[in-house]
């Protein structure tokens, strides 16, 4: 319903009443509606459209001569007396406010067609849609009219009554409306329904006494309010900018009493200006074009509603789930409706004036969050949280003595809050306290036991009675209460906990405190005390200072400012730093310099701080106290870490790399641990695990790419950046010389036995007297310290390193290792294991001893032995069977002299029983030979020369992914998809009939999505780029006739419309998406574009098609609203990558979606119009192409790209440089 041309034009004051019954859809105030309170006869007809305008008039006064509505705001009649509102009062703005906020919440309890009693002087009823909800009965012209012709809040209902003839009449304070039902049985439900929905919301509001605000107070809940000339109306209407939404009032005296035309859900709206004076707000239904009275005027407006519709769009979602409890739409605290602000550790739905008062209580205590700014920080878990917990489980505890004198409103000041707060949750004075307060060790046992149950109300109790957070739990493999609840799989309660990890306890402090200023953004920490002080430096600390350099300086830290003295006796400092200037604070290991304990503190103007102290406990105060001071809030986590290095950064990551954010680091041992801007949780990185980890210009950019993530860590300062790099470099290096201490892969192997292991499986299985013969000594010495500096820049490449070696480099690894594979502590009872005769009885205890081993040495000793079970497959080539293995091996994993024949035995009988020991299953060692065959078909066919050495040979599945529909597939560089199918089909006899679409399909089963393979694509590309979780399979695809008749039959080749979507986590895996939203969506020949709905101008997000890679499906886990959805990859040049997924309405939504990408990603054709040419023509391009070197299948990814890449695009150009 789009106001129409006759609508905008109309003269209503003109209008006839017959004229305006059959008049525009448009109109929305209605006829005259209600009947006086007063019962004063009615003195004359109107015959305007806005007869009621004339009625309140009427009420007040003689109706004017003409019959005309005379009700705008400079009317020279006499106004009536302002009503008075008691603070009780039902029909209170407040109430109204409160009940719209909560309207989109309320389902409709009734609905049905009703005639409304006729406008004075007609006899003529007036059909209309009668809307009930919790907060409003409402009537519409029609059913599907989104806007009301008036709205009547239920809180201003005093009474319904029956008045005969299948009518009822509802009662407000002013107006009384009377409807008419089709029967007295629909009557009869009518005012039963309405009466229950009345008492209920009486007995509420009796409850809240609270929620009745002043005027005054509700104010603060409009954002703008006045009148405005809307198009289509002869008077200025009242209109208010509340929240989310636009009401429409007739007047001011309306708007008071609650009792409007309708109101405008802002989340459809746009405002856009039309003129000096003029704008308009659009929305899918209607266009208001209302007109203010001055430009400066319009501006507020247009301001006021854009700002209404950003809040509706960003509250929506969080806000509405909080509120579905009904306990959360009152804070906590004084109870004034509609709250959006929470303490996201006390678990509380707290008002906006509130929420200022927590954050002066301090992060310690509590929380503070929006629900509708801070929308990263609600995850699922934390919304669900929020509903089992919430402010009525939160109360029951905090509020369970409160006395009615203590007790806030909504009105209170805030001094009172501040009090009340205080005591609330800092003092905890109001608390049920717990019967074990007071005994710590039960607390502690109780919350242990808690955690692991769902009662989260307990677990509440008990930590804010005392319990520890940290407390030990006596179970080595969970140590902590959060590491039981994980155990148990309690996610609410590990959500609780983490949020309260750095929670303060609830505690009566002696005097004065509430005085203190709360204002501080930062917490302020006071110490002081003597420290050594060098002069302050511009370049990074290279020497080692003594102790001569250091002087004794008495220092203070207190209101932000750390200062020095000469003495303690001074009164004036002679320097200080202010400590929001601080960007870094470094803990310098013991006797880095001439004074024990020594700390430095970078500071935004490129210049650091050696502080020193001869105590380690005081220097650790000082660094605390340091940290806490200048570390922000919301990193408050890293506080607990035993840093080396804690400050803030720059950086770029995740799905937006245009704008470098703020973050706070903090440096553990070999994790990384950082607070993402707009994250509430630090992420730890595993640096010895990185992938990469490089130097970007000049110094200027540190990468680190982990799995699926990159992070660019940005130079923003020189001094405090190089501190970092070095210190990041260290730590993602080896430390020591134990296993641990290594670089890993993911698997928690050390990067530098994969890299042996892995060269040897490709090039040296079948080698003689493999890791029997020795190699080089110099050779191996050097490869060994290359590996052991940074085994990651290592790549070991045939030719250039010889098997042997490498065998060498790895035996000598574990031959030196510190602590051994098997431990100093359990080596022993390796070996003894060997003397058991019963064979069982020996596979158990080695399998008990695996088990006690810790995870990197059990992960690296399983990845050794399962190569060694390889090698000694080879034992006819390479001469080496288990027995010969085990006599190198064993003394060498053992540390022994060789003497102890039982090293030998062990690691003979490790081999031998590998399957069992290591609990291998079929399909496991069934990968593992085809690996190997593979591998070994490859070599064969290399030395011999009669095939092709770049082929690759993969395992392809037909149909589906079982062991019987195995196939092993020979890839030569210049096979396409279309040419794998065939050779599939082939093999299996398989007859191509006509319209059978067989093709080649990459399956992703992480993501349980997968992608047709376009018939021209190259296959070894994408063999290359296969994870573990991905592999081929040939089967019909069954879309395909249905996509090539969309393609033949449509217009243009874009297409558009709206589609849900959703963000992955970003790229490191913060910031978790809230869901699918509805989207609009513009795919053409070059780019998709993101529109967040259809009018918007600007595209939100815009990729470049090429770009994409689409797959069919979306993870079940992340709840996908439709079964017909995408999974996107976007990968941009510089290898950074996003992944979204799409949700369609329907198949045929879904297929042509997916047709039209199909499309312009490959230029039109979907399929081969002629299939044999392409069939015929593939031996003589073998032939043509001879032999080709074998692709480097080791190498870092951007060889291997570049590699494959030029494959992909001309084999030939290839060929000229072999
Ligand atoms: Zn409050």
């Amino acid at each position: 319903m789009v106001l129409g041309a006759a609508t905008d034009d109309s003269d209503y004051e003109d209008s006839t009443w017959e004229e305006e019954l059959a008049g525009p859809a448009g109109d929305m105030a209605d006829k005259e509606d209600a009947e006086p309170v007063t019962g004063r006869p009615r003195s004359q007809r109107v015959n305007s459209l806005f007869s009621e305008d004339e009625l309140i008039e009427d009420y007040y006064n003689a109706p004017p001569a003409n019959g005309g509505s005379v009700w705008s705001d400079n009317s020279p009649s006499p106004r009536p007396p302002a009503p008075t509102f008691s603070s009780s009062s039902p029909g209170t703005l407040s109430d109204s406010m409160e009940g719209t906020a909560t309207a989109q919440l309320s389902p409709t309890i009734k609905a049905g067609w009703l005639d409304k009693n006729p406008p004075q002087g007609s006899y003529i009823y007036q059909r209309r849609w009668v809307k009930l909800d919790a907060d409003y009965l409402r009537y519409f012209d029609g059913e599907k009219d989104p806007y009301s012709k008036r709205f009547i809040p239920v809180s201003s209902i005093s009474r319904i009554t029956s008045i005969g003839d299948q009518k009822f009449e509802v009662i407000t304070n002013n107006r009384n409306f009377v409807f008419r039902a089709e029967s007295d049985v629909d009557r009869n439900e009518w005012i039963r329904t309405l009466q229950q929905i009345v008492e209920e919301r009486k007995s509420k509001a009796l409850e809240r006494t609270s929620i009745s605000l002043t005027i005054n107070g509700a104010t603060d809940l409009v954002d703008k309010s006045g009148f405005l000339e809307l198009r289509g109306f002869k008077h200025k209407l009242f209109v208010v900018v509340a929240g989310d939404k636009v009401f429409l009032y007739k007047n001011a005296e309306d708007y008071r009493l609650g009792i409007g035309i309708t109101y405008i859900e802002m989340n459809l709206g746009n405002v856009k200006e039309v003129d000096r004076r003029g704008f308009d707000l659009t929305t899918p239904y209607r266009i208001f074009s209302f007109s203010a009275d001055s430009d400066q005027e319009k501006e507020e407006w247009v301001e006021a509603m854009q700002q209404s519709i950003s809040e509706a769009l960003s509250n929506s979602e969080v806000a509405e789930r909080i509120w579905l409890v009904e306990s959360n739409r009152f804070c906590a605290d004084c109870g004034s409706p509609k709250p959006d602000w929470a303490s996201i550790n006390l678990c509380v739905v707290i008002c906006k004036r509130c929420a200022g008062e927590h954050r002066g209580l301090g992060p310690g205590i509590t929380k503070v969050r929006s629900l509708k700014m801070d929308r990263k920080v609600w995850t699922e878990e934390l919304i669900e949280l929020f509903h089992q917990i919430g402010n009525a489980v939160a109360n029951q505890f905090w509020a369970a003595n409160v006395p009615p004198s203590e007790a806030i409103t909504p009105t209170s000041s805030s001094q009172e809050r501040r009090h009340f707060l205080i005591a609330k949750y800092r003092e905890g004075k109001y608390r049920r306290y717990h019967p074990l307060f007071g005994n710590q060790e039960e607390l502690n046992r109780a919350l242990c036991a808690a955690v692991t149950t769902s009662d989260l109300a307990e677990t509440q109790a008990l930590l804010f009675c005392g319990a520890a957070v940290n407390c030990a739990t006596g179970d080595p493999q969970c140590p902590t209460p959060l590491a039981l609840a994980e155990k148990s799989g309690q996610r609410l309660q590990m959500e609780f906990l983490l949020h309260n990890k750095t929670s303060e306890m609830p505690r009566l402090e002696v005097g004065g405190s509430e005085e203190k200023p709360y204002s501080v953004p930062l917490p302020s920490v006071t110490h002081n005390g003597f420290l050594y002080k060098t002069p302050s430096m511009a370049k990074p600390v290279s020497e080692r200072k003594g102790q001569e350099e250091f002087s004794r300086r008495w220092c203070t830290l207190q209101d932000g400012i750390l200062s020095y003295y000469e003495n303690d006796r001074n009164a004036v400092p002679n320097g200080e730093i202010k400590v929001e200037e601080i960007v870094c604070l470094v803990n310098n290991s013991p006797h880095t310099h001439g004074i024990e304990s020594t700390f430095e503190v970078y500071i935004e103007t490129e210049r650091l701080y050696l502080f020193g102290l001869e105590s380690p406990d005081s220097a650790r105060e000082w660094l605390k106290s340091i940290a806490k001071s200048f570390v922000h809030p919301r990193a408050e986590e890293l506080l607990a870490l035993d840093f080396e290095r804690i400050g803030r950064l720059h950086y770029k990551g995740g799905l937006n790399l245009e704008r470098a954010k703020e973050g706070w680091f903090a440096l553990a041992g070999s994790v990384l641990h950082v607070c993402f801007e707009d994250s509430e949780r630090q992420e730890p990185l595993q640096l010895r695990k990185l992938q990469e980890l490089s130097i970007q210009g000049d110094n200027e950019v540190l990468v680190l790419v982990e799995r699926r993530r990159t992070l660019y860590i940005q130079g923003e300062r020189k001094l405090d950046f190089l501190g970092w790099v070095h210190a990041i470099q260290k730590a993602a290096g080896s430390s020591g010389d134990t296993l641990s201490e290594q670089q890993l892969t993911e698997s928690d192997v050390p990067l530098l036995v994969d890299r042996c292991i892995d060269y040897i499986t490709q090039c040296g299985l079948t080698s003689e007297g493999i890791y029997r013969k020795s190699g080089q000594n110099s050779k191996t010495t050097s490869l060994l310290e290359m590996l052991r500096r940074d085994a990651r820049s290592v790549r070991l490449k045939e030719g250039e390193h010889q098997v042997d070696d490498v065998a060498n480099t790895l035996k000598r690894f574990f031959r030196d290792l510190g602590d051994g594979l098997f431990t100093r502590q359990w080596g022993q009872d390796w070996l003894r294991a060997t003397a058991l005769e019963d064979e069982e009885a020996k596979i158990s205890e080695y399998r008990r001893l695996l088990g006690t081993l810790p995870t990197v040495n059990r992960a690296t000793l399983k990845a050794l032995i399962n190569h060694l079970f390889r090698v000694q497959r080879f034992s006819a080539e390479n001469q080496m069977n288990t027995h010969n293995l085990a006599i190198v091996f064993g003394p060498t994993l053992f540390q022994t002299d060789g003497k102890d024949y039982k090293a030998g035995r062990v690691v003979e009988d490790l081999i031998s029983h590998y399957v069992k020991i290591f609990n291998v299953n079929d399909q496991e060692m069934k990968k593992q030979q085809d690996e190997i065959m593979a591998i070994m078909k490859m070599r064969e066919a290399a030395s011999s020369g009669t095939q092709q050495a770049g082929d690759f040979i993969c395992t392809v599945y037909l149909e589906e992914k079982k062991t019987e529909a195995e196939q092993h597939v020979k890839i030569p560089a210049t096979m396409t998809a279309e040419e794998l199918t065939f050779e599939i089909l082939d093999r299996r006899k398989i007859v191509m009939k006509e319209k059978d679409y067989w093709s080649c399909f990459e399956v992703n089963e992480r993501e349980e999505a997968e992608r047709p393979l376009h018939y021209s694509e190259k296959v070894l590309p994408i063999l290359h780029c296969l994870g573990t979780e991905s592999y081929l399979v040939v089967k019909k695809q069954m879309s395909m006739e249905n996509m090539l008749i969309y393609l033949a039959s449509r217009v243009g080749d874009c297409k558009h419309g709206m589609m849900k979507f959703r963000e992955e986590r970003n790229l490191l895996g913060l910031g978790l998406s809230t869901g699918f939203h509805d989207r609009y969506f513009i795919l053409n020949s070059t780019c998709l574009r993101l529109y967040k709905e259809v009018r918007s101008h600007k595209p939100e997000k815009e990729w470049p098609v090429r770009n994409l890679k689409v797959y069919l499906g979306i993870k079940k886990k992340l709840r996908p609203p439709t079964c017909w959805g995408f999974t996107v990859f976007y990968e941009n040049e510089k290898h950074e990558k996003q992944q979204w997924y799409l949700c369609c309405d329907t198949q045929a939504d879904l297929r042509e979606w997916f047709a039209t990408f199909l499309h312009v990603q490959n230029g039109g054709a979907l399929w081969p119009s002629e299939t044999s040419k392409v069939r015929a023509s593939r031996s003589q391009q073998d032939s043509r192409l001879g032999n080709i070197s074998l692709i480097p299948l080791r190498g870092n990814e951007s060889e291997m790209r570049s590699s494959v890449a030029a494959f992909a695009t001309d084999p030939l150009t290839l060929l000229r440089n072999v």
